[in-house]
């Protein structure tokens, strides 16, 4: 990173981003200083030959004016860490990976390049990664060059934005884009809004405010909004009102027809379709695209074409890359056809409100759940269950969701091994059998990945 030569900057936090950030700094010639509130990951850093110094002590912060803190940290709600209390206390500007990467990338030279890289930033609460995926899967396919970073693969610091008329894509968290002191996209998008991590940010309305920075007046020349939620559609009119001049926002929707003046790309009955000035430009069928089942990806397409024709892409050359996509792992993703049973790991689903959307997106489901529930349970998929054929459950949440499908047709499974089996014998051609556990998978593996593994494996070798 430029922009720090020869001066000392705190490094709060020293997980995958931190280290990269200690790393990028060291690269500009400044000086990290190093704190985690875990010793495992001091020594990491220790060993690697950066400075340890502990924050929370005001002896720390001599000849320190920034910190460059990580998004797993409070600043603010419940309470700020006391690292970042004593960086206020002395004065220092408190910022991040993403705010130090637009700071970077601002002051470099970009004159010798024929075209300067462009930036594209996605936030929102569900599908972050899914839209971010794919964005740089199409344009991939189109012939650009691409990098693809932020919460979702490498961390921005790790990567090397210099390339001629490259493009980075970044997936952007709300603890990410609260803290960034500088955000400068090209093209920003909000997918849409629903409550999550509503105590770090004070309620919805910091939730909103944090996403929104992304948008804040003199932001991207194109911003593509999910209108599905009054939040989105709130956004969307302040943002053309705000630029009276060129097609500032495209409105994205997945469900309602946006045919008004204005540019809009929506999903409906299975179609895509972009209209600008009150008149259809072009409309693709959506049913086609393996990697991307069921209405909630209809909404995450939407959002990747409308960045495609934002970069000059045609129709259909951003239709044939999305023809291509493989999906992400473990979201919604379909890993095998068996004698006509379809198998679906969508292990990323740790929420009911996540794996209602697997539950909608297929029909005649094996369904395997479970693992360690979260608050509400699984009373809100109820309605869903005739789409259910059967469900297997898994994990400590298994006898409290027998409860909740006294009903319905399941079985405890127990474990991960047993409820595969059971699922793989009882499921017809043209059947589903789905992991969407709704449920964090800490009982019984270390991760969300570990789980999808499992599941993988267990289905390849069905398919053996
Ligand atoms: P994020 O990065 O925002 O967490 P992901 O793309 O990783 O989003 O998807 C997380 C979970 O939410 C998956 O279970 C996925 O099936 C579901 N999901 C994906 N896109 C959407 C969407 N547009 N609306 C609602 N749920 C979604």
């Amino acid at each position: 990173v430029r922009g720090y030569a020869g001066r000392k900057v705190a490094v709060l936090g020293l997980g995958r981003s931190g280290l990269a950030t200690a790393r990028a700094l060291a690269a500009g010639d400044a000086i990290p200083i190093c704190w985690d509130d875990g010793e495992a990951a001091r020594t990491v850093a220790h060993d690697e030959g950066f400075t340890v110094a502990d924050l929370s002590r005001d002896a720390a912060w001599d000849g320190i004016d920034a910190l460059i803190t990580s998004p797993g940290i409070p600043h603010l709600y419940p309470a700020p860490h006391p690292a970042i209390a004593k960086a206020w206390q002395n004065g220092a500007v408190v910022d991040n990976d993403i705010g130090l990467f637009f700071r970077s990338f601002a002051t470099q030279e970009w004159d010798e390049f024929e075209r300067a890289p462009r930036v594209i930033c996605i936030t929102g609460s569900n599908g972050k990664s899914t839209t971010t995926a794919l964005v740089a899967h199409v344009l991939r396919a189109a012939g650009m060059s691409v990098q693809m970073g932020g919460n979702i693969g490498r961390g921005v610091l790790d990567m090397d934005p210099a390339t001629d008329g490259g493009v980075v894509v970044l997936e952007l968290s709300s603890y990410q884009t609260e803290l960034a002191r500088a955000l400068s996209p090209d093209i920003a998008v909000f997918t849409n809004l629903t409550p999550d991590h509503l105590d770090r940010h004070g309620g919805m309305g910091g939730y909103f405010a944090a996403k929104r920075r992304l948008f804040a007046e003199g932001g991207p020349e194109r911003s593509i909004i999910g209108v599905d939620e009054v939040e989105g559609r709130y956004l969307a009119q302040q943002l053309r009102e705000e630029t009276a001049t060129g097609d500032p926002v495209i409105r994205v929707s997945s469900g309602q027809k946006l045919s008004g003046d204005g540019w809009s790309v929506f999903a409906r009955k299975g179609h895509l379709a972009e209209w600008r000035k009150g008149r259809q430009v072009a409309s693709f069928d959506l049913r086609e695209m393996a990697g991307l089942p069921g209405a909630h990806n209809h909404q995450n397409a939407c959002a990747a074409y409308a960045v495609g024709r934002s970069l000059g892409l045609g129709p259909r050359q951003i239709e044939t890359g999305m023809r291509s996509y493989p999906g992400l792992r473990h979201r919604c993703q379909v890993i095998a056809t068996i004698n006509g049973v379809r198998y679906v790991n969508d292990s990323k689903a740790t929420n009911a409100d996540a794996a209602e959307q697997a539950l909608r997106a297929f029909k005649n489901i094996h369904w395997i759940a479970g693992g360690v529930p979260k608050a509400g349970g699984i009373s809100s998929l109820i309605p869903l269950m005739d789409h259910v054929t059967s469900s297997y459950l898994i994990g400590e949440a298994a006898p409290a969701f027998a409860q909740d499908l006294t009903d319905f047709p399941h079985e405890i499974s127990g474990t991960m091994q047993q409820a595969v089996a059971s699922a793989h014998s009882a499921a017809q051609p043209g059947d589903t059998v789905l992991l969407a556990p709704a449920c964090a998978s800490f009982d019984q593996f270390p991760s969300f990945e570990a789980r999808g593994e499992m599941f993988e494996a267990l289905v390849a070798a069905l398919a053996g």
